[in-house]
């Protein structure tokens, strides 16, 4: 294509041939300025995980889901919507998925000393590939018995893109640690392509009503409608729901009377450091 002609470019003082426009070729190099730093940062430190709490519907903390937060040297603070997506073009979400799941199961093992935290669950977002891993079953075996912890307390959040890409093996795999004791929700519920076939096939636990429903559930009656069709769903199917992205009084009071089981949002708590749960607790 002729806009995707050669551009010329000055670099290091002598003129240089390029495939890309001037602005391409510099993204391109960030990104790559980025997976290194998020390489290294797997090494040196740099990441850790927030805990957002999740209530029931009598407002008691039930659990939290751990969201993975990076703090570069140079770049300061990287949000997972720019480094989970980098990270997941060039495989260094296995590693870090890795790392997440153990950080995790650690969490876990530390909440199990005290009586007060001992039955909090802790959910985890997995990507596709991590997923897709042949040994994944056996990665969460290993790393649950490497910490000690109670297998019913931890949570794998899957997306429907991921599930949908293989739903046969996708039932097998989460078959397997079903049987180990793992429990799923489906996050981002709402988003993708689900249907009622596919659930039925899947040993889920929970639906996550994406946030973009409860954003506008005052102000869109069709979203308040998608709500009602969730709950009424997952009631058939005998699944939990979970509402994520709950920020204000009026959205928590209509998702409670239209029967939603947990909440989770910027009412009841941002991502934080563990001991922030502590306050929830009281
Ligand atoms: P997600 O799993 O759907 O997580 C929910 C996102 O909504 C989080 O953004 C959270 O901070 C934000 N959030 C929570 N409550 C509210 C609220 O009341 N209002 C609004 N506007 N936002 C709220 P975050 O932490 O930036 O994470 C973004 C996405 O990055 C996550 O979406 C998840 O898909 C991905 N992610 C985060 N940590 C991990 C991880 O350890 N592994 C993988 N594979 N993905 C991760
Ligand atoms: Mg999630
Ligand atoms: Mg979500
Ligand atoms: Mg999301």
């Amino acid at each position: 294509r002729a806009d995707l002609a050669m551009y010329q470019s000055k670099a290091s003082g002598r003129d240089t041939w390029s495939f890309f426009a001037p602005e391409m070729q510099q993204a391109l190099e960030s990104r790559a300025r980025l997976e290194e730093r998020l390489r290294l940062a797997l090494q040196d430190g740099g990441l850790w995980l927030a805990y957002q709490p999740q209530i029931d519907r009598t407002r008691h903390l039930i659990g939290a889901e751990a969201l993975l937060r990076w703090k570069d040297g140079v770049e300061g603070m990287v949000s997972p919507a720019v480094f989970i997506p980098l990270a997941e073009e060039t495989g260094l979400i296995l590693p870090l998925g890795d790392w997440v799941l153990d950080q995790a199961c650690a969490q876990l093992a530390e909440w199990a000393k005290t009586p007060e935290t001992a039955k909090l669950t802790l959910a985890v977002n997995v990507s596709a590939h991590q997923f897709q891993q042949p040994d994944f079953v056996a990665r969460i075996r290993d790393v649950i018995a490497r910490h000690s912890i109670s297998p019913n307390l931890l949570k794998l959040e899957l997306t429907e893109t991921l599930l949908l890409k293989d739903v046969t093996e996708a039932a097998y795999k989460m078959e397997a640690l079903k049987a180990l004791g793992i429990s799923f929700s489906l996050d981002d519920f709402g988003t993708g392509y689900s249907s009622l076939a596919y659930l039925k096939r899947l040993p889920l636990d929970q639906l996550k009503i994406d946030q973009s429903f409860v954003r506008d559930l005052l102000e869109d009656s069709s979203d308040a409608a998608i709500v009602d069709a969730i709950l009424a769903m997952a009631r058939s199917l005998g699944l939990q729901v979970i509402a994520e992205g709950v920020e204000t009084t009026a959205q928590h009071a209509l998702l409670l009377k239209q029967g939603c089981n947990a909440f989770q949002g910027y009412l009841f708590g941002r991502p934080g450091p563990s001991s922030q749960l502590d306050s929830a607790l009281a």
